[in-house]
């Protein structure tokens, strides 16, 4: 404990080295090294004796920071970014120094009700339905480890609420369905089935688009039903991993009323873009949403794992969720005027993330976070402009921060991606979209600024013009 300040201002120290070099783009974005590189570098004995912190640190930027992949770099424009800040990182060093779980409101009473204010705190920043609030009532706010525990959740809650409460005893009973398209994030058809509801129905598209088709989702749905099945909730998606794209939110929640039918919003990404009041287009249709969840890990300045799921009733999910044991007496908790976090997710104990948004929100302020969106939004305007000036360069979408684009040619695209990968000064990755690959560059990384965008164009066409 004695050597613990200096060991960790060494390590903030090296933090903040670290991030200096990144900024310079000094460090390559991606390792080098083969696979196995770091399995080869560390001993396949455990220790048995203690080591010095100093020198585990010291490891640590020997071994391990070589091999990483660097997702704050200024050249980092992959699936979607997880960009961080000091103030995250100080508050995750706290966390982890007062070391408590906040599984139960009496389990660490102030980390409830730090939880509950910055989920109230942020639904007022993104200016969301206020029936998502606390302060209102029967919805909420919990953090959870990622937008696929959410979704995960949110279609247990579904799917008590389709099945009156059966579902607790006896499952889905093979009746129940869970719509989304194509186009959803792969952890929500993964959720479905470990919900137990089997295989996700994917619902056709808007022709034309990467939205769903309402009328197609009414029209599955009535079937389903007429087949004696039970429509039980719609994921629906604002900000689509491949290319940004945006489900019609409000004519999807028409439909889901009408039937009764739980609607989650997949916004993970795109959701945080609702801090500007110029893009709160994100948050169309939320009156009608069962359930919303973004990841402030993504476009928030705060460190991965930070995913926030609202619910407008929460007595569905808690009574999904819920479960008593005698070691987890509440003695707070009946009459239930407290909130019991385990009861809104899947693990029983729980870290107090909320500290790391409250840290974020006020070192950064709404203004900051903004400036955040609106720079990464700017910088994507001018990457998709230089795109669409070069000839044999296509922008297939271009959404918030993501451009997607292709070369003249499927061959040509799948070569540059190829030739791409490994360069250190850029990394973007590869998707299909429409039966066809494209590149996705997602604009996001603290420290890439006007002159990195331009540097990356540059390796970009060159690596495109060494290919012809
Ligand atoms: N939903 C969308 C739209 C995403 O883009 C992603 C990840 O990129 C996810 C969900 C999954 O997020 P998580 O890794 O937090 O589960």
């Amino acid at each position: 404990d004695e050597v613990f300040p200096a060991v960790a201002a060494d390590a903030a120290e090296r933090l903040a080295v670290h991030w200096r070099a990144l900024a310079a783009a000094e460090l390559p974005v991606v390792p080098s090294g083969p696979p196995g590189t770091t399995l080869k570098a560390l001993p396949e004995e455990p220790p048995e004796r203690g080591e010095d912190l100093a020198e585990i640190l010291d490891d640590t930027w020997r071994t391990i920071v070589p091999q990483l992949v660097h997702w704050q770099h200024p050249g980092f424009l992959g699936w979607f970014p997880t960009s961080n800040s000091p103030a995250s990182v100080l508050a995750e060093l706290v966390t982890a120094g007062l070391g408590v779980q906040g599984m139960m409101w009496s389990s660490s009473p102030a980390a409830t009700e730090l939880e509950q204010r910055v989920c109230d705190w942020l639904a007022r920043a993104l200016a969301l339905p206020q029936r998502f609030a606390h302060s209102c009532g029967q919805g909420g706010g919990v953090i959870q480890d990622s937008a696929s525990s959410a979704v995960l959740v949110a279609v247990a809650a579904a799917l008590h609420r389709a099945s009156r409460g059966r579902w607790r005893e006896h499952g889905t009973e093979g009746r129940h369905r869970v719509y989304c398209t194509g186009q959803t994030n792969s952890c929500v058809p993964k959720s479905v089935r470990i919900a137990g509801a089997g295989e996700a129905v994917r619902v056709p598209l808007l022709p034309g688009t990467h939205a769903m088709d309402p009328a197609a989702l009414a029209a599955r749905m009535d079937a389903d039903r007429s087949a004696g099945r039970i429509p039980a909730a719609v994921v629906a998606t604002v900000g689509t991993t491949a290319t940004c794209a945006a489900d019609p939110v409000p004519e999807i929640g028409t439909v889901c009323r009408e039937r009764g039918v739980w609607l989650h919003v997949d916004a993970a990404y795109a959701g945080s873009a609702a801090l500007c009041p110029e893009f709160r287009e994100v948050n169309a249709g939320l009156e009608h949403a069962d359930s919303y969840a973004v990841n402030a890990h993504k476009w928030m300045r705060t460190g991965t794992p930070c995913s926030v799921l609202w619910v407008a009733d929460r007595t569905a999910l808690t009574d999904a969720m819920g479960l008593t044991a005698s070691y987890l007496d509440n003695p707070a908790g009946e009459p239930r005027t407290v909130v019991d976090f385990k009861d809104w997710q899947v693990p029983l104990g729980r870290p107090m993330r909320a500290l790391k948004l409250w840290y974020v929100m006020r070192a950064h302020g709404l203004e900051g976070l903004r400036e955040t969106i609106r720079h990464d939004v700017r910088l994507a305007a001018l990457l998709a402009g230089l795109i669409e000036e070069e000839p044999g360069f296509e922008v297939v979408a271009h959404r918030l921060g993501l451009v997607v684009f292709r070369r003249d040619g499927d061959a040509r695209t799948r070569e540059l991606a190829e030739r791409l990968t490994g360069d250190p000064g850029v990394l973007c990755t590869p998707a299909t979209v429409d039966g066809r690959p494209v590149l996705r560059a997602a604009l996001g990384s603290p420290y890439t600024d006007e002159a990195a965008v331009r540097r990356i164009w540059s390796t970009i066409r060159r690596t495109a013009a060494a290919q012809d």
